[in-house]
């Protein structure tokens, strides 16, 4: 298989039979009718050992805290409520009881923020490496799930906190080993990337505000994500490099790499979306009320693709974030 979105179009099935279904493949999750008052919202992800983490740069419990991490920021990108999640820990007689039993409490740790319940998955064993499957369920008000195809020319793009952290602090720790000696700003990326915090109480608030808003959430780096949201609602989206917020703990990085970072990093889990130009100052007040931080970085336009505007030049960005069946770069 060379490329993901185009192997997950192939087996997209055409038609869908049950009348309950509200949005199938093609978002970061499922919605479907649950009661009067509410939609449930589902997906799954997974951590394969070697590929997503390894056991040098991640601890048990932060593998397990980040695995649910991920799949929480799906829900978050829905507008929803986290509830349940299931587990599936396909294991290698070298991973030890103890260690496996690390794996959940850091996802406990996670799902007591937001009094989400495990209840249930399946234990198998692998020749050599943890394969970690997490399915999450939420809960939206009925109709009030957020979706990627809502953009609309005259948008503005936000962002809810700093992307590229996650990317350098995985370098870092490449660089120095989990052990090295990292300074305080180091730490601060080496812990963005070793227990990201999901946004789902951005998304929880970009879902009550009743405006039209897109969301998505940046997994695979802002290039990749906001072209997703440009395809979704074929629109074109310009993205002003003044604007993109950069952690101070990267200061210390030339303009280049932290741009690279935020655009073709990943694993940030901050909500990227649009709004209405003239719904924004509403929803940063909303923000402001929460002690939380959304910001400007763009706009949406007619046509196709995401470009970086710096110094009135535009360049194309592509989505080359982190696809798992391509090389990265
Ligand atoms: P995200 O990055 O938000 O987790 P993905 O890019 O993994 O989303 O997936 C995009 C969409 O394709 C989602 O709706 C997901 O449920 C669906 N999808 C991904 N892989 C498969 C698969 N193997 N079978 C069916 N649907 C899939
Ligand atoms: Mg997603």
């Amino acid at each position: 298989m060379k490329d993901e979105f185009e192997f997950i179009e192939s087996i997209t099935p055409r038609q869908t039979d049950q009348a309950s279904l509200v949005k199938g493949i093609g978002d970061d999750a499922a919605v479907y009718r649950g009661s009067d008052e509410y939609d449930e919202v589902i997906c799954v992800d997974t951590m394969v050992e070697g590929v997503h983490f390894r056991r040098d740069t991640l601890t048990p419990f932060q593998i397990g805290k980040k695995a649910l991490a991920i799949n929480v920021s799906d829900l978050a990108a829905m507008g929803a409520q986290p509830i349940y999640y299931i587990v599936s820990v396909a294991a290698s007689a070298d991973w030890k009881q103890e260690e496996l039993e690390d794996v959940y409490k850091g996802m406990f740790d996670l799902a007591q923020e937001y009094k989400m319940d495990l209840i249930g998955g399946d234990t198998v064993s692998t020749p050599d490496t943890l394969v970690l499957t997490v399915t999450v369920i939420g809960r939206v008000e009925r109709n009030r799930a957020v979706y990627r195809h809502t953009a609309k020319p005259g948008d503005v793009v936000f962002i809810t906190g700093y992307a590229g952290r996650s990317a350098a602090g995985l370098d870092l720790l490449f660089e120095k080993g989990v052990n090295g000696s990292f300074s305080l700003e180091e730490q601060k990326l080496v812990k963005a990337h070793q227990e990201p915090q999901p946004h789902v109480k951005a998304g929880r608030i970009l879902c009550q505000t009743g405006v039209r808003v897109s969301l998505n959430d940046v997994s695979d780096g802002v290039a990749s994500e906001a072209n997703e949201l440009a395809e979704a609602s074929n629109v074109r989206i310009h993205i002003d490099a003044r604007h993109i917020p950069i952690d101070e703990a990267m200061s210390s990085y030339s303009r280049e790499q932290q741009l690279e970072y935020v655009f073709f990093g990943g694993e940030d889990f901050v909500l990227i979306g649009t709004v209405k130009e003239e719904d924004f100052s509403k929803v940063e007040e909303f923000f402001k009320e929460e002690g939380l931080f959304i910001t400007k970085i763009g706009h949406v336009l007619s046509g196709e693709g995401v470009y970086l505007k710096e110094e009135n030049q535009l360049t194309r960005l592509e989505k080359k974030g982190y696809n798992h069946f391509q090389k990265r770069g």
